[in-house]
Formats: structure tokens, sequence, C-alpha cells
């Protein structure tokens, strides 16, 4: 017999929870990149808003390409170095405007090389951004933040034990890429060729990017823009926690590599320890991985996994989670549990990680065990926590 309830199609329960994720993350939107004497943010503009802006100030298009150049390729921030530009022009040009960094104000660097900065924002909020070396060659990733706490309550994870303070601004999200290029004297950016440190992006910071999608995205055609970051959608990974209706537009969009925190095999459980697998359980997680925009063998997706002993960690859940991704380009990240002060879970056992892994690599997905990285200054993942709080409470309830 067939069904004959109402047929809801997928395409129009995208569109209204689109609306309604945008809307209620409205609510959580970063101050205006105005401060308080009137200067406008320059960083964090698109190339289109900088040629209206210095249009204002009566000044040509082919401005703001110089200033492109000078604020994201050479990395300056003040107008007076910039030599290519005449002096009253430089003048004009830091009354009205500002090229800024986030304050680093706590910079801790692990036994193991990681560090980590505490960022503090414009109005005092802050967030953390982590800079993972590569082991073996003279590389690494920086671990950027989307938002600062997270609406979701995912039961393993500190940043998950603070609420929603504020989604961060484009300006806020590139600034910390920039500030932590800064740090590593990594300018200008090299033309053409593969950046050096800090030569991948994973957004796996605080917070869900996919809340926060406009400035996320924002931000991320920014540091995409050829003339000045440059770096290739292939070295940014965003991690989702699994906000399906905005996932496509993700893929289709930035087209950036993508990276499911999957954590659980059965709606039973991941409602539990991934709240928000309530709104898009497991099914629909899937499928829009399955629709993922360039998803192939050279760009697969990351199942990310982390590893509680004796919740998620026996041998049937490998059983069931290489029957979820049959077919998927993907691979599986096993992230053993990173504690943090007061949380309630164990990391599995060696044991446990290697019965699991195996499993997962006999169906053909690779399945690397992540060591983790700066666990003594709790930069790992999942251990971002700070000491920002919303001063007011939200208008109305948080997401989702
Ligand atoms: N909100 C996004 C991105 C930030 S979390 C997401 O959830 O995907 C980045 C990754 O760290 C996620 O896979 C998350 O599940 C994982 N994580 C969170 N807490 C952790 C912990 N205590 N130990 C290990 N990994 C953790
Ligand atoms: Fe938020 Fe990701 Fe932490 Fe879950 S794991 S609480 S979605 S930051």
């Amino acid at each position: 017999m067939t069904d004959l309830a109402p047929f809801v199609t997928a395409e129009s329960l995208t569109e209204a929870e689109r609306v309604r994720i945008l809307a209620k993350s409205a609510l959580f939107s970063p101050p205006p990149p105005t401060l308080a004497d009137g200067r406008r943010e320059l960083v964090g503009m698109t190339r289109e808003e900088l040629v209206v802006e210095l249009d204002a100030v009566g000044e040509k298009p082919f401005r703001a390409k110089q200033l492109w150049h000078w604020i994201y390729h050479q990395g300056v921030t003040d107008f007076a170095a910039m030599s290519s530009i005449a002096r009253p022009l430089q003048q004009k040009l830091a009354e009205r405007f500002v090229v800024g960094r986030p304050e680093a104000a706590v910079v801790q660097t692990s036994e193991d090389e990681t560090r980590k900065f505490l960022f503090r924002f414009r109005d005092g909020q802050e967030a953390e951004t982590v800079y993972i070396p590569d082991r073996q060659e003279d590389r690494g990733a920086v671990c950027i933040s989307s938002q600062v706490g997270c609406t979701l309550s995912c039961r393993f994870c500190h940043t998950g034990t603070q609420t929603l303070v504020r989604n961060l601004g484009a300006a806020e999200i590139v600034g910390q890429f920039m500030a932590a290029r800064d740090a590593y004297g990594e300018w200008p950016s090299p033309h053409g060729e593969t950046p050096r440190l800090l030569s991948t992006i994973v957004l796996m910071g605080m917070g869900e990017p996919l809340y926060n999608y406009e400035n996320v995205a924002r931000a991320m055609r920014i540091i995409m823009d050829n003339e000045g970051i440059g770096l290739s959608r292939r070295r940014i990974t965003l991690s989702t926690s699994g906000v399906v209706p905005m996932m496509d537009r993700a893929g289709t969009e930035l087209g950036v590599n993508l990276a499911v925190s999957l954590h659980a095999v059965r709606d039973e459980l991941r409602d539990e320890i991934v709240p928000l697998n309530r709104k898009y359980p497991i099914a629909e997680l899937i499928a829009a991985c399955r629709r993922y925009p360039g998803a192939s063998n050279a760009r697969r997706i990351t199942f990310e996994y982390i590893m509680l002993r004796g919740v998620n960690d026996s041998e049937a859940d490998a059983r069931e989670l290489v029957r979820l991704i049959a077919g998927i380009p993907a691979k599986v990240n096993l992230i053993p549990f990173n504690p943090w002060p007061g949380s309630a879970y164990q990391p599995s056992t060696r044991g446990a990680i290697d019965r699991f892994a195996n499993i997962v690599m006999d169906a053909g997905f690779s399945a690397p065990v992540r060591t983790p990285r700066g666990r003594d200054i709790l930069a790992a993942c999942g251990q971002l926590r700070t000491d920002s709080r919303r001063e007011r409470p939200a208008a109305q309830n948080p997401l989702p």
C-alpha cells in the first residue's frame, strides 16, 4: 500500500528550514563593522563593497584592487606602509577606515608545538583558534572558530557547555587566520604556490559553521580570492554536526571539503550525544552526504567519529557505520575522546579503537586514528571554551 500522508519534498523543506535558520541566526549577529570613532573596518568586506566604500569617498574602483592586494596579499594593516598609494590618500584612508585584527589576549604553545590563541574581538567577546603544525613537514592547519559558544550541546564537547553568545562576523573569521599568519610571519601570500606553514583551514573550532553560514561563506570567499590569500577550496574543510539543509548550499556555493560529525550510527544514541539528530536524523544526514556536490574519490567526505569508551565503540557499531556510508566517497577519522574539566566520558581503549578501525578499513575506507594534539593546553578537538557570556538573554529561544 502506498503512503498517502501529505508529501513534503526535500526541496520545499529545505527552503523553509533555510529561511528559519537565517532568521534565527540574525538574533546572534556580530556587532557592526564600524568603530566608535566612525571608522569602518575594511577586513571582511567583499570586493564589491570595497568599491562602493571607496566610491563614497571619491576614489576610483582600481583603488579597491590596490587595497585588496595590500590587505590580503601583503598582510599590511597600516595605510602608511601601502607604498603604491600616495601619502595624501593614505592619510585620507586612515581617517575613514581601519584594517584590523582580533587581539591575541592569550597565546599558549603545547609541548607538541600546537599553538592556541584566545582572540578578543572589539566588543570584548572571545573565541579560540588553534594552529596544528604537521609533524613531518613544514605545513599545518589552522582550526578556526565560527561562533562564540554554540547553540548545540553535544554531550562530549566542551564548547557545547557554553551557550551561544553570538555569531562571529566575516572580519572576525578571516581575522583569526590573518592574525595567526602575523604570528608566524607568513606574509606576503605566495602567488600560485602552496602556502607555507599555515597551509590549510579547518572550520572545526568553536561553534557550528552552518548556523552562521552567511558570515562563514563571506569569509571563505575572501580567503579563496586569488588576488589575496588565495587558499584553494581544496585546502578548506568545513565541519558540521549535520545541519542538513545548509549542507547542499555550502557544497554548491563554496565547494569546500566537508567533514560530518557523525559519532553514532543509531538514532537513539545520536539523539542523545548529538542532540541536533532529533531534527535531522541519520538517514537524512547520510542522504545529504550522498548528494554533496563535488564529492569524489579525490575529494572524499570525512566522517568524524569520536571514540567514547563503551558508548559507541563496539564492533557492531563499526559494521553499522560501513553499512551506512557504503558507496559514499568517504574516509573515517577516528577521534579518541579528549577529556575536559567535568566531562562524563572516557576515551575508548586502544584495543577497541583498533578493532573498530580494522572493520572500517576492511570495508575499503581509510580510517586514521587522530592523535590528539595540544591536549596539555586544552587545544584538542572539543576542548575549546571561553568565558564569554551573553549580557542579556536572547529575545527568543536559541537554535535549533
Ligand atoms: N560544530 C562543528 C565543528 C566544531 S567541533 C561540528 O560539530 O562538527 C569539531 C570536531 O570536534 C567535531 O567532530 C566534534 O564532534 C569533535 N569533538 C567535540 N568534542 C570532542 C572531544 N571532547 N573529543 C574529541 N573530539 C571532539
Ligand atoms: Fe557545537 Fe560542534 Fe561542539 Fe556540537 S561538537 S556542541 S555542534 S561545537
